[in-house]
């Protein structure tokens, strides 16, 4: 038995928000669709943002009750304050992820609120999600340095996933938002982390802006991590970080988990058919490197 790893792929959201391409909501459904018969069982479908800030995303209700639903499958929507925690509850959106940003700039820009009150903030939102009975989770967006203020002390993020602990929240995820970190940091952070989150699932979310991606997936998965996020063809970004490009592509982390012997469900092959189907929706190369490369060894042709 290959021991498991969770792969989410948030392709949908992450992937698509930032891209210049406006894409239109049959294609992401169908995107959802290809990516669920390729065997994710966990997505990031949509944010529940102002739409004037992000428009891609200003389809979310459209998205939602579009989504195809399977009883294995659950569907994860992003907030960022109390106004998009109120639009997703009146969903039937399966789980919420919001965000707390490490730095006050760049958590300012992100989210209107210094670090401090955003942490408030999502103690009270915590609770409004437990009372409807909603799965919520947290995101530390740069974990591992900020597009603004530069290093981000281990301690600093300690210091609020012990916070987010303490709050009785569902997921604690871990980002490197404009891909700076390097496996040591990871193994580090990691570490540092576990020691206050208790309990509670951590997950992984990297960019590979800088090249380093696959290897702090590598770096995490040492660490004892057993979910990540990754998108499909590695498109992403993100539109108040200047600088970001995209996600770990799935295809290239399953490459990965997969020759390392663990096992997650997902076909490579699907996963890299479906990233160069959206190539021509998005009118873009992929920067995922096996959506060209292909799988090794080759399966023969059927
Ligand atoms: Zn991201």
């Amino acid at each position: 038995m290959h021991e498991n790893i969770e792969i989410v792929d948030v392709g949908p959201r992450d992937g698509l928000q930032s891209q210049p391409q406006l894409v239109d909501t049959q294609t992401k459904i169908s995107l959802i669709k290809r990516l669920i018969a390729a065997g994710i069982r966990r997505l990031e479908a949509v944010s529940f943002v102002n739409p004037k800030r992000v428009p891609q995303m200003a389809d979310a209700d459209a998205v939602i009750e579009q989504l195809p639903r399977h009883e294995d499958v659950s569907y994860i929507g992003l907030v960022l304050n109390e106004k998009g925690l109120e639009r997703a509850l009146d969903t039937d959106i399966d789980q919420l992820n919001c965000v707390m940003v490490t730095t006050d700039t760049f958590c300012q820009r992100n989210q209107g609120k210094n670090a401090s009150d955003m942490l408030e903030a999502i103690a009270a939102m915590a609770l409004t999600a437990q009372r409807s009975r909603r799965f919520f989770g947290v995101t530390v967006a740069a974990t591992f340095g900020c597009p603004f203020e530069g290093e981000v002390a281990v301690d600093t993020v300690v210091n609020i996933v012990q916070r987010l602990a303490a709050m009785g929240i569902d997921e604690i995820s871990l980002a490197d938002s404009i891909g700076v970190a390097v496996p040591s940091d990871v193994t580090r952070v990691v570490m540092a982390v576990r020691e206050v989150s208790g309990a509670i699932p951590l997950r992984l979310h990297f960019h590979n802006t800088r090249n380093t991606g696959i290897a702090n997936v590598y770096a995490a998965v040492e660490a004892g991590v057993r979910i990540f996020d990754a998108s499909c063809g590695g498109v992403g970004g993100c539109p108040f970080a200047p600088g970001a490009t995209g996600n770990v592509g799935t295809e290239d982390v399953l490459y990965l988990l997969h020759r390392l012997g663990y096992a997650t469900g997902i076909d490579i092959e699907e996963v890299i058919a479906t990233a160069k189907w959206l190539e021509q929706p998005l009118q873009t190369s992929m920067p995922a490197m096996l959506t060209h490369a292909g799988v090794f060894p080759h399966r023969p042709a059927a």
